[in-house]
């Protein structure tokens, strides 16, 4: 066995050592809120990670991950040749000259924050004869610095919801749900109160909007994915959890 194999396959069990921590903590989460596990899909998060970490994680059986920067992860996907088991989903922040690069590579998309990019975004997917899945991110902690709709104060969600009405008629996306990232705490309970928010935004929206499929609330990363599965989501985004520290 050669020496890079060694590499690859300490990379590949430490992994599945940290899998196994994190599907354990999930599932008791799910359990503790009454919850089928099953209906917590885990995206696991490779921003900044080498394509050897995606190729460790695919290893360890994962098959969705997620992706901040539309170039970096283009080159992930095209180097591994569009593997057709493995889901990508885009969960930063869009800029709308890279709305073409998401439509070509991605499967879905998190971070659909602004009329401006849902409209990029609806045109590159028709150019490429693709529908494609979005969750509508919200701020609903107000802070500044956030991205997402602004939806913090409730009083405004009636006009946020006929922005969402014109998003749902682009016919080359189709809405799946919700996804906010509140802003850093040091105690994960914090986050608490930002998800039961958008459980209200997610019911006023199915009420308002009922045509659309809100089902998915992605919610949750490596510092409070059990108050997220607690409070609903349906998908968590993990990275440190899963593959360590980035800056390591
Ligand atoms: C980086 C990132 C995550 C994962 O964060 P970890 O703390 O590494 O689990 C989840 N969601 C978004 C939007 C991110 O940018």
């Amino acid at each position: 066995m050669t020496e890079q194999m060694n590499v690859f396959d300490k990379r590949v069990s430490e992994i599945q050592r940290n899998l196994d921590v994190l599907y354990e903590r999930m599932a008791q989460a799910a359990e503790r809120s009454g919850r089928a596990k099953e209906n917590v899909k885990l995206v696991a998060v490779t921003k900044m990670m080498p394509l050897e970490t995606v190729q460790a994680g695919i290893e360890a059986g994962l098959n969705i991950f997620g992706e901040n920067y539309a170039e970096q992860a283009a080159e992930k996907i095209i180097a591994l040749k569009n593997d057709e088991l493995v889901e990508w989903h885009m969960i930063g922040h869009i800029q709308s000259r890279k709305a073409e690069t998401v439509c070509r590579h991605f499967d879905m998309v998190h971070s659909l924050d602004r009329l401006k990019i849902a409209r990029h975004l609806n045109k590159n997917a028709g150019m490429l004869g693709k529908v494609m899945p979005v969750l509508i991110e919200v701020n609903l902690s107000g802070e500044q610095s956030k991205y997402g709709f602004e939806a913090s104060d409730p009083s405004t969600w009636e006009s946020l919801a006929a922005v969402f009405e014109e998003i749902s008629r682009l016919e080359n996306l189709a809405i799946r749900g919700l996804m906010t990232m509140p802003p850093f705490f040091d105690d994960p309970e914090r986050t608490r109160p930002i998800y039961r928010k958008l459980k209200r935004l997610q019911a006023y929206l199915m009420e308002r909007i009922p045509n659309v499929s809100w089902q998915e609330l992605s919610i949750g990363t490596s510092f409070d994915f059990e108050v997220a599965i607690e409070e609903g989501a349906t998908m968590v985004r993990v990275g440190t959890e899963i593959f360590g520290s980035r800056s390591a």
